[in-house]
């Protein structure tokens, strides 16, 4: 955090070119200061302002991006209608010692006539791969370009988003990118749903319906709690957690290997469970790690 005789008068300093916050950051380095950046997509919550505080608490100056990024987002998805909402995520911004906020426009991130894509590394493959074909080569070359015009020292992710995490963490050792990788738990509500820009998209009824996911990895727990070690087992008593809420739309329901997302068939190591669906309009991931 920059103490407050050092702080700008405009707080937190908002910038919406490469070229700016990567002279800020220059000098910030310059002047022995550590950086930590989160990057989001907006419309931000408790899950995003609980990055914000682990870097405004690890670093002394923290940058905090928001971008809609279009090439993550597959054909037929949510890109148009995803919730923005800036004037208030500035406000929350304003209430956490957050130093920067870069704002670019999509000319900024994707220049007229850019073609460059980042081809993500192999753990990109499984899961979220397959059911978002090109989803981690947009997440990558965002990322990458943030990496670029930001060179912090701490990067903060969420868990929520497990897969993008372990892309993220080996695109960094690949291209020998020196800033380490955070990973913050997974912020929920207090019934367990996990807060996400897309719970935004849930009417009563499929917020009550979007409790499978949580709920599916909580009997995913307790079975492997009571000695149930088959994979098989396991998923059909998720499933059926699903079926219950009358969510019929599951994209996957998987128990893999934390570090390389191969799929297990028996609990006998720490094993991530991991789920997608749709509710409604909402496409909603979760995970919770299993340790038996
Ligand atoms: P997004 O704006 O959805 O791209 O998310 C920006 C960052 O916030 C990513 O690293 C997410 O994993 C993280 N994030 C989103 N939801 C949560 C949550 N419920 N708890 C913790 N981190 C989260």
């Amino acid at each position: 955090m920059l103490r407050t005789e050092d702080r700008p008068a405009q707080h937190p300093q908002i910038v919406g070119q490469a070229i700016e916050v990567h002279r800020w950051v220059r000098q910030a380095r310059a002047a022995g200061k550590t950086i930590g950046l989160v990057p989001t997509m907006g419309a931000l919550h408790a899950g995003h302002l609980s990055l914000v505080a682990a870097s405004c608490q690890q670093c002394d100056a923290t940058i905090v991006t928001i971008f809609v990024n279009p090439t993550q987002f597959i054909g037929g998805e949510d890109f148009e209608a995803y919730p923005r909402n800036v004037p208030q995520d500035l406000k929350l911004l304003g209430q956490h010692e957050v130093d920067l906020v870069f704002i670019p426009t999509q000319d900024e991130m994707y220049p007229a006539g850019s073609s460059t894509l980042v081809l993500p590394p192999d753990v990109a493959q499984p899961l979220e791969g397959l059911c978002r074909p090109n989803h981690f080569h947009g997440v990558a070359t965002i990322v990458l370009k943030l990496f670029h015009m930001i060179p912090a020292d701490v990067a903060y992710f969420g868990q929520k988003d497990y897969q993008q995490t372990l892309v993220v963490r080996q695109m960094v050792a690949d291209l020998r990118i020196s800033m380490r990788i955070a990973v913050c738990p997974t912020v929920r509500e207090s019934d367990g749903l996990a807060l996400s820009s897309r719970n935004a998209y849930l009417n009563e009824h499929q917020r009550e319906q979007a409790l499978a996911l949580s709920h599916s990895l909580q009997v995913a727990s307790q079975l492997v709690q009571t000695g149930e070690r088959e994979s098989a087992s396991i998923i059909s008593k998720m499933r059926q957690v699903f079926a219950d809420a009358g969510v019929a739309k599951i994209d996957y329901i998987a128990l893999v290997d934390p570090d390389t997302l191969a799929e297990v068939r028996q609990v006998n190591a720490p094993t991530l469970a991991t789920v997608a669906a749709h509710v409604g309009d909402a496409r909603l991931i979760d995970n919770q790690l299993l340790e038996p």
